[in-house]
């Protein structure tokens, strides 16, 4: 056989070819403007109910101020992992400054959010140790205890008796134990049983681990989190929060211990092998923390909660269920991933873009739009929408 016609990866053709007959293939959709309320996607103008940019703050004025002098100033790239050459002074100040804001002794900063949750699992626990871990957790907590070899058990979503029947099975465990679970849940925009599950982990002796990406910036006091909003301060060992959401840039954080973050130094493997943020990054997220202890900080989450509080009514009222969601995450319940994908598409021709996801994302059976309200969505922008969702989804017998 000649190299032109070898292709050992053949049968991808059939496994895309499934997805396609099961309407479950996908193109990318393309941003073509600013991440705004209102964007162009694929040469069409639609409301954007897509991205997590709750405060608006990826096009801040502020920040973009902020981006363009660290590159003046530091230029384009740090050039090294941060073990080597790549720790700038801006680095540092950012940790510090996040540490700060979460009222915890340190802080050390990821690429990404993904990378804060699957580097710090492995490396606090090794195989002889255990991971109870709520069934809906992000996928980077699930690759985490994964990589860890540490032996896993999933308690029922939200439900802290099934946490306890695990714990008491496994109370005299001979390794460490993490208890670990999102303050947010990514998917159904739920909040997190906390102060029920530090009471377990303080019980059964296990590390308490949150992950805060989608609370951070949007619940607690300046958006502390789920940690600050349900009153858990100096319960929580561990806390995780992105900088890809709300903050508006990119990367992720772990706040705990000095001893933690010292050790996340030695063992985080994308800490220690994978380059650091360029300067730009960092910059943009320092100007983001100081305004969300600033009065626009606090106009701006305001305005989230009004704006969620307003579209949740309005999706209630045209008969739609939103499911569990108490936070701006808004799901938008079909069940059958085909319909789901068909909502979504009538959908964004009518001028409204709210993505569906299905299996592996979330459950079989389970399909939804998953719609996000921002503080930057205007009123009418929202009422038009509701709208759209409601012809739409009276087309295709949803509501
Ligand atoms: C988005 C998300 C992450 C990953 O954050 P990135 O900074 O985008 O890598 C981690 N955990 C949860 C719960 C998330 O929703």
């Amino acid at each position: 056989m000649t190299t032109a016609t070898r292709n050992p990866l053949s049968y991808l053709h059939n496994q895309i070819e499934d997805l396609k007959a099961k309407g479950l293939h996908f193109r990318l959709r393309v941003l073509e403007t600013e991440q705004r309320p209102v964007a162009s996607f694929d040469g069409k103008e639609v409301i954007n109910l897509s991205s997590n940019n709750y405060l608006g703050l990826t096009t801040h004025r502020g920040l973009r101020k902020a981006a363009l002098e660290a590159i003046r100033k530091w230029g384009v790239g740090s050039g090294a992992v941060r073990t080597i050459a790549g720790t700038m002074q801006i680095h540092m100040e950012l940790e510090e400054q996040i540490a700060r804001f979460k009222n915890t002794e340190a802080c050390v900063v990821f690429q990404s959010g993904f990378t804060a949750n699957a580097g710090t699992v492995a490396a606090i626990l090794g195989k002889d140790d255990l991971i109870i871990s709520d069934e809906l957790n992000h996928a980077s907590i699930i690759d985490g205890c994964r990589l860890s070899k540490a032996t896993i058990r999933i308690f029922k979503h939200k439900d802290v008796a099934d946490g306890e029947r695990i714990c008491k099975e496994t109370e005299n465990w001979a390794g460490r134990k993490l208890l670990i679970t999102d303050g947010v849940f990514s998917m159904d925009g739920d909040i997190a049983p906390l102060p029920q599950l530090c009471d377990l982990a303080e019980k059964y002796n296990c590390i308490m681990m949150v992950d805060d990406a989608h609370a951070s910036g949007v619940l607690g006091r300046g958006g502390r989190g789920t940690v600050d909003h349900l009153g858990c301060h100096g319960r929580v060992d561990i806390q995780v929060g992105t900088l890809s959401k709300a903050i508006g840039a990119m990367g992720g954080y772990v706040c705990g211990s000095r001893e933690l973050i010292d050790w996340l130094y030695h063992r985080g493997r994308p800490f220690l092998f994978s380059t650091s943020h360029p300067p730009s990054i960092t910059a943009t997220c320092q100007a983001a923390f100081a305004l969300l202890d600033s009065p626009e900080g606090e106009r701006l989450i305001k305005k989230l909660w009004a704006n969620t509080k307003f579209f949740k009514r309005r999706l209630k009222q045209l008969g739609f269920s939103t499911g569990a969601s108490e936070t701006p995450i808004t799901p938008i319940h079909v069940g059958e991933a085909a319909k789901a994908f068909e909502f979504s598409r009538r959908l964004f021709e009518a001028g409204v873009y709210a993505p569906a996801v299905g299996y592996p994302t979330v459950a079989e059976g389970k399909a939804r739009l998953r719609a996000i309200v921002t503080a930057t969505h205007k009123r009418a922008e929202l009422e038009c929408a509701a709208q759209i969702l409601a012809e739409v989804g009276k087309s295709l017998g949803i509501v």
